[in-house]
């Protein structure tokens, strides 16, 4: 099974919260800093190890819940830090539904 019809030469990545493929420009990346924090990188320019994610509220409640996120960044992350990239993550997703 092909299924190139669609999105030629159009990075995909895939939620690590929900697994579902998407295209890149639809997805947020998070980042692990030098310093061990987790970060939203909404222009893609930061360093480090990344993962995606949806604009779900879901996805962005589920990685603060589960351990998927430290999986797709292959480090510890912490409690504190997960709630805070959660929170900021629903922040962002007001803004860009409200803009
Ligand atoms: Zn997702």
């Amino acid at each position: 099974m092909t299924s190139n019809l669609q999105g030629k030469a159009k990075p995909q990545r895939t939620c690590v919260a929900c697994r579902q493929v998407k295209q890149k420009g639809e997805m947020v990346r998070v980042v692990r800093t030098a310093e061990g924090k987790v970060e939203i990188d909404i222009k893609g320019k930061i360093e480090g190890r990344g993962a995606y994610l949806c604009r779900e509220r879901a996805c962005w409640e589920k990685i603060v819940k589960s351990n998927q996120l430290e999986h797709a960044l292959k480090s510890k992350i912490k409690q504190n830090d997960r709630e805070q990239l959660g929170k900021a993550g629903l922040e962002m997703l007001k803004e860009l539904h409200s803009g």
